[in-house]
């Protein structure tokens, strides 16, 4: 999985991606990360500006179709195919991890961070294949939509989580949340672990689990159950 992140903050993505597990995929090669930064890419002579006016006036500032399109042609140059091309944006479809599951196949994913207002519609419709949100909130760029997008996405590439930190059991791995978890000490300040975890009968400990899953997916998040 190769991803190209098109930036107006490269460091902060550079700082993020190589902690953690993210880090470790990365040093192993199971991952790259190709950070562009589109100020690079600016009209001669606007010294790394790459926004403007909105036509038709209002507040705030939009970024330039040229930047972006020439740090996208920068990064299509150096491969043999279309790659998908995700614009984050807050009226894009929700991420969800079947999303995750689905991006994770692609060989080669490129993100577009906005800011300020967004970017011209028109390098959308030239270049964007997917518009994704991660949620129904406004944040202040696509730095972080992209973050948790790559986090979520490289959990499902093979060999990135180890067999102790193992997908296969999650929340949403089966459409439900995922049943409560217990360590040591089995008694915490009187709150005791639930016998049954203690049993060592595992057929036992998988039904508690399975319907400790329902009981919460129907509490907490009874859309998922439908
Ligand atoms: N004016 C835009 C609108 O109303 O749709 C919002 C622009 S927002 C302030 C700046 C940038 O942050 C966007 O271009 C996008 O890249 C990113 N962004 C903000 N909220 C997001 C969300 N919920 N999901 C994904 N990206 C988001």
């Amino acid at each position: 999985m190769n991803y190209h992140i098109m930036t107006l903050f490269p460091e902060m993505m550079e700082k993020c991606l190589g902690e953690s597990i993210i880090g470790r995929a990365l040093r192993a090669g199971l991952i790259s990360v190709d950070i562009v930064n589109i100020r690079d890419h600016a009209d001669p002579g606007r010294k790394g500006r790459v926004d403007d006016y909105p036509f038709g006036g209002g507040a705030g500032m939009v970024m330039q179709a040229g930047p972006i399109d020439r740090a996208y042609q920068s990064i299509r140059a150096g491969l043999d195919h279309d790659p998908r091309v995700i614009y984050l944006t807050p009226q894009g479809r929700v991420f969800d991890q079947p999303m995750a599951r689905e991006l994770a196949a692609e060989e080669d994913l490129v993100f577009l961070c906005g800011h300020y207002e967004g970017v011209d519609e028109r390098i959308i419709e030239k270049i964007v294949t997917d518009n994704v949100s991660i949620g129904d909130y406004v944040l202040t760029g696509g730095e972080l939509p992209a973050l948790v997008m790559i986090d979520a996405i490289s959990r499902m590439v093979p060999g990135v989580l180890s067999n102790a930190e193992s997908g296969e059991e999650e929340s949403f791995s089966d459409g439900l949340l995922e049943y409560p978890q217990y360590t040591r000490p089995a008694d915490y300040q009187g709150m005791k672990v639930p016998d049954i975890l203690l049993s060592g009968d595992h057929a036992k400990v998988a039904a508690w689990r399975r319907e400790q899953s329902l009981l919460r997916t129907r509490e907490r998040r009874p859309d998922l159950l439908k």
